[in-house]
C-alpha cells in the first residue's frame, strides 16, 4: 500500500493525499447510527476529472477499494470505507461551473453543497428544490442516494431534477450522460441508473441540474390532532384538494416535545391543546402572489379544522415557521443525542400510512421498545428512530418494521438508501432475480469490484 500511496501522491501532489495520523476521524464514518467506524488507508482529494480518472485507473490496477465521500451526512453507512481501502473525497471539487438562465440548468461539481447552490441560485430567481434535512449535503452524495427531503411532495426527488452526469468508471474512462436537454430517448438511461447507486458503479464528477422558478411567498400551518391515525388519514385528502403543498410532514407527540425543547421555539399552542394533541401536521404552501397564497392558506385551514378534524390550526409567523421546519429537519440529531440505535426510512403508498403507523405502534408495544418519529407524510415516507440496546431484539424489531412496510406495498428505503446498514434486510426481502440483475450491472461497470464494496450487496 505504501508504494501505491506514492502513486496517488504522483497524481495529486502531497496536499492531495492524507494518510496515517493526519486522517481526521470524520472520514471513518457517516451519520449512520450503531455503525462500526473504519479507518481508510488514505483520503484522496482530487481537483479535476482527470485526477479522478487517474486515481481509479491506479486503484483498479492494484485492486484497492475506493469509497466516494461527499459531506458524510448519509444515514445508511454508504460512505464508510472498507479495511485497506481509500476514500475519494470531493471537497476540493466544489465549483458551480455554470448557471444557464435561459436553459434553466446549473452545471456543478459533485462537492458543491446544497446550501452553497441555493445561495448562488437565489439572485437568479431559481431553486433546486431537493432539500434533505442536512443542507451541508453535497450534490455528489445526494445524486448517489437519490435524496429527497421535505419538498419531494411537490417537486419530486433527485432523479426528477438531474438531467446529465459526467461519470468516471473504474477503468478510468469518462462518460457523459444527458446534458442540458430536458428529454432523451436514446437507449438505456444511464443517468437514472447512476442516480441512487451509492458510489458502486462510477464516480460522479459533474452534474447537470434542472432548475425550478423560486416562488417568493410562503405560509406554514401547524395543525395538532387528537390521534396519529387522524393525521395520517388526512394526507390523501390534503393532496386531493389541489392546494399543492410544498411541505406535508407529520410529527408524533414525543418528537414534537423533544424538538421544541431542543430548539426553544415558541409555537403559541395553548396548554389545553398541548395536553390533548397526540400528533401534529405541518403544511407549507408557496406562491408568487400574496393574495393567492392567503386564499389557499384560508382554504387549507378550513379543510384541516373542518372535514379533517384538527384540534386547532395555527398559521405560524415566518420566524417560528422556519425554526420549526429546521428543527424537524434536524429531528435525527435529537434522536442521535438521546442514544437511539437505528432509524427506519420505510415508504408505503400514502393511503396505507395509517396502517403502517398502527403496525409500528403494535411492534413498539410487543418489544417494549421506543419507536418514535416523524416523516414526509405526503410521500408515505416514515422516519422512525428505534431505542433498543440489545442488537438481537433490535434486529427482530427491524425485520418486523420493514416487513410490515413491504406487506403494505412499500419499500425498505424511500430516500436514505441501502448502504451497509440496510443491506441484510434488502437481501432478505428483495426479489433475488432483481438482485442478480443488479449484481450483473455492477460487474459490467466494475468487474474488479473496487467501488464501495459491501454497499447494497457483497
Ligand atoms: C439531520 C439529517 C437529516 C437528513 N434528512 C434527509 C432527508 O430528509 N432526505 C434524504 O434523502 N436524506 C436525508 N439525510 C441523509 C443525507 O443528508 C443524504 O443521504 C445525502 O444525500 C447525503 O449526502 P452527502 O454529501 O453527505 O453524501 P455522503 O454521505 O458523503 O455519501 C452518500 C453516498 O454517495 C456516495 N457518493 C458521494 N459522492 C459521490 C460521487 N461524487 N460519486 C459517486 N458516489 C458518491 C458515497 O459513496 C455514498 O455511497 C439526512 C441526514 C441528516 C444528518
Amino acid at each position: 500500500m505504501a508504494d501505491v500511496l506514492g502513486l496517488f501522491t504522483d497524481i495529486l501532489g502531497d496536499e492531495g493525499v492524507v494518510a496515517g495520523e493526519q486522517i481526521s476521524e470524520d472520514y471513518e464514518h457517516d451519520e449512520a447510527l450503531s455503525s462500526h467506524p473504519v479507518r481508510p488507508e488514505a483520503v484522496l482529494l482530487p481537483r479535476t476529472t482527470e485526477d479522478v480518472s487517474a486515481i481509479l485507473r491506479t486503484a483498479n490496477e492494484h485492486g484497492i477499494p475506493v469509497t466516494a465521500r461527499g459531506a458524510g451526512s448519509g444515514i445508511s453507512g454508504a460512505a464508510i470505507p472498507v479495511e485497506g481501502g481509500v476514500i475519494v473525497s470531493f471537497e476540493r471539487m466544489n465549483a458551480i461551473i455554470e448557471i444557464d438562465v435561459d436553459n434553466h440548468v446549473a452545471v456543478v461539481e459533485p462537492g458543491v453543497r446544497l446550501a452553497q447552490l441555493d445561495e448562488a441560485l437565489a439572485p437568479h430567481g431559481f431553486v433546486y428544490p431537493v432539500r434533505p434535512g442536512e443542507s451541508s449535503a453535497s450534490i455528489g452524495g445526494t445524486v448517489n442516494t437519490n435524496a429527497a427531503g421535505m419538498r419531494a411532495v411537490k417537486y419530486g426527488v433527485t432523479r426528477h431534477h438531474v438531467i446529465g452526469l459526467e461519470v468516471v468508471l473504474p477503468s478510468g474512462e469518462v462518460i457523459h450522460t444527458g446534458g442540458k436537454i430536458v428529454k432523451v430517448s436514446s437507449g438505456y438511461d444511464l443517468t437514472q441508473l447512476i442516480i441512487g447507486s451509492e458510489g458502486t458503479l462510477g464516480l460522479v464528477t459533474k452534474v447537470w441540474i434542472k432548475l425550478s422558478p423560486r416562488l417568493p411567498k410562503g405560509a406554514t400551518v401547524l395543525a395538532p390532532f387528537a390521534t396519529l391515525d387522524e393525521v395520517t388519514s388526512a394526507i390523501p385528502k390534503i393532496l386531493a384538494s389541489g392546494l399543492q403543498p410544498l411541505i406535508l410532514e407529520y410529527i408524533d407527540l414525543l418528537t414534537m416535545m423533544v424538538i421544541v425543547m431542543d430548539s426553544g421555539i415558541e409555537l403559541g399552542i395553548s396548554d389545553e391543546i398541548r395536553q390533548t394533541a397526540l400528533a401534529y401536521l405541518v403544511v407549507s404552501l408557496e406562491d408568487n402572489h400574496e393574495d393567492r397564497l392567503e386564499q389557499d392558506t384560508v382554504a387549507l385551514g378550513e379543510l384541516l379544522a373542518g372535514e379533517l378534524g384538527a384540534l386547532d390550526v395555527f398559521v405560524l409567523p415566518q420566524g417560528a415557521a422556519s425554526d420549526l421546519i429546521q428543527a424537524r429537519e434536524h429531528a435525527f440529531y435529537a434522536a442521535k443525542t438521546r442514544g437511539f440505535h437505528d432509524v427506519i426510512d420505510v415508504v408505503v403508498p400514502r393511503a396505507k400510512l395509517p396502517d403502517f403507523v398502527r403496525a409500528v405502534g403494535e411492534i413498539s408495544q410487543e418489544f417494549s421498545s421506543g419507536i418514535v418519529g416523524c416523516g414526509h407524510a405526503g410521500d408515505g415516507n416514515v422516519h422512525m428512530a428505534v431505542l433498543q440496546e440489545d442488537p438481537e431484539i433490535r434486529n427482530k424489531i427491524m425485520h418486523r418494521l420493514l416487513s410490515s412496510g413491504l406487506e403494505l406495498g412499500g419499500a425498505i428505503s424511500g430516500e436514505h438508501g441501502i448502504g451497509r446498514m440496510k443491506k441484510p434486510y434488502f437481501l432478505a426481502y428483495e426479489d433475488p432475480t432483481k438482485v442478480d440483475l443488479m449484481r450483473g450491472i455492477k460487474r459490467v461497470f466494475d468487474p474488479n469490484g473496487i467501488l464501495n464494496p459491501g454497499v447494497i450487496f457483497d
